[in-house]
């Protein structure tokens, strides 16, 4: 098949294509390069079913192809925040471009929603029909607002004009090719950790995440894009909940640094617990986490190791 990866030059799109080449399909990355990078995708360039398409989701294109992976968005706090007008314009107008692409050449569609849409979660582990409790006006408004209506734009061409889409809702994910300069946590603290720096705990570090390895999560998104008759939402991601406390410590100990822990004030809006129920995912996908979070943090050091070696 000929796929199409939006946001296919970031941390999980350049995953994916490669997946999907190893697979034998055709895969079109298009990026505009705004946190992704030339250097993650650098080696597919030879490969004769990689093409790169520079262009931005925000703009009309036409392409011939059979799937669409939307990921195009900026993803970490730091990034969707530093322009939130074109944050929001990426998700709803790349939505709607993506959606009249698979309409006119009824290609199937898959966007890539996030735990975001739950906002702060009154509902913990949170389901898939939880509906979230977002504060519209705060400055994660243009991320988790661009994201859900980018869902009801999905389900409003899937019930207006037939439509095969597919949404899933993921959950914090890391593992190599992260950007160094993305402020999330998973990269902050190894980077803090391997340079010797204090870890910055934003609060008291009490809130929770649970975290997924990348490897996962591209197994679980081609389950879903292949498996019939299942539009989602689904959640993806790995139920190991962890306090941000005890992820400093952990990435402490794995890289053997002798960091000291800091606080810092906790962003605005930051969700104080998050943990995804998979319960779907299992039963309609058969898939759950294989990688143990601790596997997944040496290959993730190992990459951040290796990216300050080279600088
Ligand atoms: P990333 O920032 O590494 O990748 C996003 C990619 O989209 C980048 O290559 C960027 O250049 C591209 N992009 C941004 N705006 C664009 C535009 N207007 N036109 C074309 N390309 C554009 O982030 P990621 O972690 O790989 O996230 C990929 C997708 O998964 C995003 O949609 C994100 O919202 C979603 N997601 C990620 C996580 C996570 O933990 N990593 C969690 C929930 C949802
Ligand atoms: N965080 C932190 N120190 C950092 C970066 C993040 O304590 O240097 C916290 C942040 O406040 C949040 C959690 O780690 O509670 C996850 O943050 P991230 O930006 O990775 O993703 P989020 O899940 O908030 O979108």
């Amino acid at each position: 098949m000929r796929v199409l990866v939006t946001g296919g030059a970031g941390f999980i799109g350049s995953h994916l294509c490669e997946r999907l080449l190893k697979e034998g399909h055709e895969v079109i990355c298009l990026d505009n390069f705004f946190t992704g990078s030339k250097r993650n995708i650098v080696h597919l360039l030879d490969h004769n079913d990689f093409e790169l398409v520079r262009h931005d989701v925000t703009e009309p294109i036409l392409l011939e192809v059979d799937r669409i992976y939307n990921l195009a968005c900026p993803a970490s706090p730091i990034h969707y925040q530093y322009n939130p007008v074109k944050t929001i314009k990426t998700s709803v107008m790349g939505a709607i471009n993506m959606l009249g692409i698979a309409k006119r050449v009824r290609a199937r569609i898959l966007q890539a929603s996030t735990s975001e849409v739950y906002g702060d979660p009154q509902v913990h582990p949170q389901t898939e029909a939880y509906w979230g409790n977002v504060n519209t006006l705060g400055i994660r408004s243009c991320y988790d607002e661009g994201k859900r209506v980018a869902e009801t734009l999905m389900m409003d061409y899937h019930r207006q004009n037939h439509v095969d889409i597919r949404i899933i809702r993921i959950f914090n994910t890391y593992g190599p090719k992260m950007a160094e300069n993305d402020g999330r946590v998973v990269s902050n603290f190894i980077l803090q950790a391997l340079r010797g720096e204090d870890i910055t705990v934003y609060g008291e570090g009490a809130q929770t995440r649970s975290f997924c390895y990348v490897s996962d999560l591209v197994e679980g998104m081609i389950r879903m894009m292949e498996t019939p008759g299942f539009t989602g939402p689904v959640n993806l991601g790995n139920p190991a909940e962890t306090t941000i406390l005890e992820f400093a410590k952990k990435i402490i100990t794995l890289t053997g640094s002798s960091s000291r822990i800091v606080y810092r004030p906790l962003p605005a809006d930051d969700p104080k617990q998050r943990q995804p129920d998979i319960t779907l995912a299992k039963q309609m996908l058969g898939w759950e986490p294989r990688v143990c979070v601790d596997d997944g943090l040496k290959q993730t050091i190992d990459y951040f190791r290796s990216v300050l070696t080279t600088a």
